[in-house]
């Protein structure tokens, strides 16, 4: 499955990437800042994220258009 990483340090709570792909990413509501859904989160890190492979279209747009390279998929 494909992983999907987020540097939540440098996320500057733009929003683009829950915008381009809601299935995968959230503003998380305490912080405003990107975190992986709950359902595909690894453990309890918001900022890890294993994802269904028809999902891996939608989260690599997010992470082409996050204007600060925060978002990483292995
Ligand atoms: S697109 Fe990048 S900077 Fe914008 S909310 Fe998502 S991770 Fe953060």
């Amino acid at each position: 499955m494909p992983v999907v990483r987020i540097d939540r340090d440098a996320c500057i709570s733009c929003g683009v990437c829950a915008a381009l792909c809601a299935d995968v990413f959230m503003l998380d509501p305490t912080d405003s800042k990107s975190a992986v859904i709950e359902r595909f989160r690894v453990g309890n890190d918001m900022a890890k994220g294993e994802i269904p492979a028809d999902l891996l279209d939608c989260a690599k747009t997010a992470a082409e258009n996050c204007p600060v390279q925060a978002i990483r998929i292995e």
